[in-house]
């Protein structure tokens, strides 16, 4: 599934009012009937709805549901996306979408820049798409649940990697700059680095090595758990070492760790907290002995050790803070439920290497057993290619 902003132009007031409206009655409806779309949508015409839902469906961004007991349609990922990147736009958050830099199991990446030319990155959390493409007694057991829908599990995903971004970043760990979150996307800081995954060769893996257990263990600190702390999840930026640095030599550099990808973090207190902490630090263990040849004398760090450190001191709880943000305790276990469920799984557990291989008809949501592509709603676009997919094309202006 990836993200199209071409027809993004071509939109309607009428339409994006359309949109919005199936958007809304998704909230109690897997398939929004048409009459609640025409409702919602109250335009002085229905007839203009059909013609917004026509063009719309023939977009891709809602789709006609197969054997219905009555006429509707749903939102697809596209209409998501394009909703999210409407309301970025508004807000003055992107003004372009550029290249995908990323497309990890759950999730889109992409760089894109505000007005004045600043670069972030667009995260588009899908949560559902890799795991519905094989566990399919979890997607017919998840289908006909709005509430337990991937459209509200990746703005769950989004909520929480927002929360915790910002919690931890307050609090002077390295992580990107969270900008703001929408729906299912979080526009954060774009960094210049790296993941550790792609860098063959390090000047002091003993070092970096402390570095990263250390992150490990001043997270225990604020009673958090990364979950999925490993070489996909923490890049590696170069920066001027002032220290270092000297007149005669000031180019000195050094390797600075930033860690990402948070919706996955637990608390020091979640009854699985060991071995999610255990596997953390063995995951860096094992790539430091791959990868650089690097084995540590000391043990551990152990769980048992780090959680008699939580709250120590003047350190604020961060799983505690967290729950005030907006993302509570409810929605932390609707989300980890539904990763169970759909098999959702770390980088760190990636049972073979990514191939960025991610076709949209491959998706869950998409799957043409369920979707009708009749003659009026077919889903090709209509509209001429105008891009590539690496130039920095700005949304435009006049959208609704
Ligand atoms: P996923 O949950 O799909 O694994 P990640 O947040 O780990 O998504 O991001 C996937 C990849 O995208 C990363 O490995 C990294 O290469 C890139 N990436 C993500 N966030 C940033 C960022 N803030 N700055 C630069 N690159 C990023
Ligand atoms: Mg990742």
């Amino acid at each position: 599934m990836k993200l199209d902003t071409r027809a993004i132009r071509y939109l309607t007031a009428e339409d994006w009012r359309v949109l919005t409206a199936v958007e809304m009655g998704s909230r109690n409806h897997t398939l929004v009937p048409t009459h609640l779309i025409i409702q919602i949508a109250s335009l002085r015409s229905p007839g203009s709805v059909h013609k917004s839902i026509s063009a719309l469906a023939k977009t891709g961004l809602i789709a006609r549901m197969k054997n219905a007991k009555y006429d509707g349609y749903r939102l697809t990922y596209g209409g998501l996306d394009y909703l999210a990147l409407n309301t970025l736009r508004k807000g003055q958050w992107v003004y372009s979408v550029g290249n995908q830099i990323g497309v990890g199991k759950e999730s889109d990446i992409y760089v894109v820049a505000n007005e004045s030319g600043t670069n972030c990155v667009l995260k588009i959390h899908r949560l559902g798409r890799i795991s519905f493409r094989t566990v399919k007694s979890n997607r017919d057991y998840l289908r006909n649940r709005a509430s337990g829908s991937w459209m509200y599990m990746s703005r769950l995903a989004a909520m929480k990697e927002f929360a915790f971004m910002r919690a931890l970043r307050d609090n002077g760990f390295r992580v990107p700059e969270p900008v703001t979150q929408n729906r299912h996307t979080v526009v954060m800081e774009f960094v210049d680095a790296f993941p550790l995954r792609q860098i063959s060769e390090v000047p002091d893996p003993a070092g970096l090595y402390d570095e990263l257990m250390e992150m490990i263990l001043s997270l225990a600190r604020v009673g958090l758990i990364h979950g999925d702390f490993n070489e996909f999840n923490i890049l590696i930026k170069e920066e001027q070492d002032v220290q270092q640095s000297t007149l005669s030599n000031p180019g000195v550099t050094k390797l600075t760790p930033v860690l990402i990808d948070f919706p996955q973090m637990l608390s020091m207190d979640h009854s699985n907290a060991a071995f999610y902490f255990d596997r953390d630090v063995a995951c860096i263990k094992r790539f430091f002995e791959r990868r650089f040849g690097f084995t540590s004398d000391e043990p551990g760090p152990f769980f048992a050790e780090a959680a008699k450190e939580v709250g120590k001191g003047s350190v604020k709880r961060l799983d505690v803070e967290v729950e005030a943000t907006g993302f509570s305790k409810k929605m932390a276990k609707e989300l980890e439920m539904y990763m169970k469920e759909v098999g959702v799984v770390g980088d760190g557990e990636a049972p073979q290497e990514r191939t960025g291989d991610d076709d949209a008809d491959q998706t869950g949501e998409d799957d043409s057993d369920q979707v009708e592509t009749s003659e009026e709603y077919e889903t090709s676009a209509e509209h001429p290619r105008s891009k590539t997919d690496s130039d920095l094309e700005p949304l435009p202006d006049d959208l609704e």
